[in-house]
């Protein structure tokens, strides 16, 4: 292969960092997207018609992930099969701008630092181009959230303030409902475990009903939680009425929901209701679920 081009961006040899071939796989560092390593059969994939208008929900995913974990992302099947489709991409223009003085906050080390952006950064934004990301820095400086030399920009005032009001936004909402099984012996300890550790390392606080004083106003109760929640994880396993409901309510209010189910129940769903619309994490035991869940609350879900 001759072309440096990014499988993503379609960004030129110049804003390719680096490049590197290791057997089937592809290891590309772009100027815009960041790092990710993608496998020859999965960019066939890419280059198909419905994909295109996908692919800059990929670069911004991606950008996100190296900015903060400084390693690259792998893009594997279950990425574009389960997670594109789950992926929070910002709903409009205040979103994205949102991103960008996130992005500015994240880079600042000290008050007032000039972090450089080159418009070529876009994914920064989930912009579709140059020109939408010019758009949205013009509109940053005019709104004076933001300050400019060359190519380098701060946050003024303003941009400060918007931070403590974005991680406010967010704090609100640390809470996770998990909806699941609570059967008579210890085969949904797994589970928990899991689903515990994953949260721990985003910084979310569980919430689970067995964990709290019964009583007859429990519907009230559980109502109430799922409302405050930032999202929830609805497990299938063992097919629980309880979970059906949780998860539909969730949803309705536009609280993301995240499926799992153990691998072995996975069929049984299939054959007794109707979620498979919905990608499901199938899990074996709590590391795995761990794992698995860890990478799509961090894909999905906000954590700052
Ligand atoms: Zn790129």
């Amino acid at each position: 292969m001759d072309t440096t081009n990014c499988f993503l961006c379609d960004l030129k040899f110049e804003n390719v960092k680096d490049y590197q071939e290791s057997g089937l796989n592809i290891i590309i560092t772009c100027r815009n997207c960041g790092q990710y390593v993608i496998h020859k059969e999965i960019i066939q994939l890419l280059s198909k018609n419905d994909f295109q208008n996908k692919k800059f929900i990929l670069s911004g995913l991606i950008r996100e992930y190296t900015d903060e974990h400084f390693e690259p992302f792998e893009i594997t099947q279950s990425v574009i099969d389960d997670l594109i489709p789950h992926v929070s991409v910002p709903s409009d223009l205040f979103e994205q701008m949102d991103k960008i003085l996130m992005y500015l906050y994240k880079q600042t080390t000290y008050k007032g630092k000039l972090i450089e952006i080159m418009d070529v950064e876009y994914a920064i934004a989930y912009a579709k181009n140059i020109e939408e990301f010019r758009f949205l820095l013009a509109k940053l400086i005019e709104l004076n959230y933001i300050e400019t030399e060359k190519d380098k920009y701060r946050l003024s005032l303003e941009g400060w303030k918007r931070i403590s009001e974005i991680k406010k936004i967010n704090r609100k909402s640390d809470q996770c409902f998990i909806a699941m099984w609570f059967p008579k012996d210890n085969s949904m300890v797994p589970f928990e475990v899991g689903a515990k550790l994953a949260l721990k390392k985003t910084g979310h606080i569980p919430f689970v009903v067995k964990d709290f004083e019964h009583n007859d106003k429990i519907c009230d109760k559980i109502i109430a939680e799922i409302r405050k929640s930032a999202f929830m994880i609805a497990d299938f396993t063992g097919h629980r009425n309880n979970v059906y409901f949780e998860a539909g309510y969730a949803k309705g209010l536009g609280i993301p929901v995240v499926f799992t189910c153990r691998d072995t129940d996975f069929e049984k769903i299939k054959e007794q209701f109707d979620t498979r619309q919905y990608s499901h994490i199938k899990w074996t035991d709590s590391e795995d679920l761990e794992k698995k869940l860890l990478n799509r609350i961090e894909a999905t879900i906000s954590i700052r």
